[in-house]
């Protein structure tokens, strides 16, 4: 075969298979998009496990009715416009990727009233070349993404979804992780028209107010059994709850860790984290924590992976040590009172 360009569609859609991986990973792009506008409201609906539909409505900046068009369109960012912005990241997304990988694979609209315009637009796209059409709406200042059928177009990845039970876990575990990175923000999931969650906005961010939306995540167990940790060495911070080495169980279900705001799987913190526990833990249980890292954005390339499942540090070893001593610390005095207790 001759080497071609491929149609804009079909490159969208390609580069969908690295970012739309199921319903829950539509529901994280565009959480991300209503934080980076700076919404403190997040309503999300569901049908079907998101299969059917997948809603979200924020009150964030919203978008002109001239850049809704481009907003839809691949490599259109409003959040870095240079190299040097790349290297030190303010923002969850900056990939220009999401709206035209979904769009790609679903039927989008999104419709938008930035509170400087008058009235609200909507915006779709169809047909092959990907043509974006644009009408008036009806909308508050802030923005909606309706999204339905996702798949419908590809069938190969429509294959892949599971059961809506399970397609709907994965988007309340996604909706969890937002609700810890941002206690700042009203957040509200709902399924079939039913509220299932419920995450009031934190106006007093005091350590007692956080631990209360951390027991609506983790569970009241947890909550009042974690240990607060809080520890800063320049460049380096970090705040978080860890549990009791004797409170930790055999699932891994409460194993939060966050850089720079952004929710990581990252294995040199993780690492960090089981050798400080190593010598507390009882066999088989697993270390449980919600922990916040946080260092100067020109330290750490989130750059990595297409979904921003993983980052980079520039200095492992010292990330590492710092993670590890502040665990470890934690551990050491609580255990050392518990050993107190027992001997009087
Ligand atoms: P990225 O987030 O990497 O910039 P996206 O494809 O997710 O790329 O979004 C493209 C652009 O559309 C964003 O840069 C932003 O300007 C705009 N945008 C998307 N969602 C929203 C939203 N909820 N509110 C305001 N602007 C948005
Ligand atoms: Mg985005």
């Amino acid at each position: 075969m001759p080497i071609r360009q491929l149609p804009i569609e079909l490159a969208n859609q390609i580069a969908a298979g690295e970012v739309v991986e199921r319903p829950a990973s539509v529901v994280k792009e565009l959480v991300e998009n209503a934080l980076d506008a700076g919404a403190d409201e997040l309503s999300i609906d569901i049908e079907n496990g998101g299969i059917k539909r997948i809603r979200i409505r924020d009150n964030g900046c919203g978008i002109a009715k001239d850049e809704l068009a481009l907003a839809l369109t691949r490599h259109a960012t409003s959040k870095i416009a240079t190299l040097d912005d790349l290297e030190a990241i303010q923002s969850l997304g900056f990939r220009g990727e999401a709206l035209a990988s979904i769009s790609s694979v679903s039927r989008l609209r999104l419709t938008s009233k930035p509170a400087s315009q008058s009235e609200a637009w909507q915006a779709w796209t169809e047909g092959r070349d990907m043509g974006v059409r644009i009408e008036p709406a009806a909308h508050p200042d802030g923005t909606s993404i309706d999204i339905q059928d996702i798949f419908f177009n590809t069938p190969a990845r429509r294959k892949f979804l599971r059961t809506e039970k399970t397609e709907f876990a994965h988007i309340d575990e996604t909706v969890k992780r937002i609700a810890l990175s941002r206690f700042d923000v009203a957040v509200t999931l709902n399924h079939q028209g039913k509220r299932v969650r419920h995450y009031p906005r934190l106006r007093d961010l005091s350590e007692a107010q956080q631990r209360r939306r951390v027991a609506k995540v983790c569970g009241e167990q947890f909550a009042e059994q974690a240990l607060y940790i809080e520890r800063e060495a320049a460049p380096y911070s970090v705040t978080g709850w860890i549990a009791p080495a004797q409170a930790c169980r055999h699932q891994a279900d409460i194993q939060y860790c966050f850089v720079n705001g952004r929710m990581m799987r990252d294995k040199l913190l993780n690492h960090a984290i089981r050798q400080a526990y190593e010598r507390y833990l009882l066999p088989e249980r697993v270390p449980t924590y919600v922990l916040y890292f946080w260092l100067p954005s020109q330290q750490v390339d989130v750059n990595v992976h297409p979904a921003k499942h993983e980052v980079r540090f520039h200095q492992q070893r010292q990330v590492h040590d710092f993670i590890l001593q502040a665990v470890t610390d934690a551990l050491r005095q609580q255990h050392a009172l518990a050993e107190q207790e027992t001997s009087t």
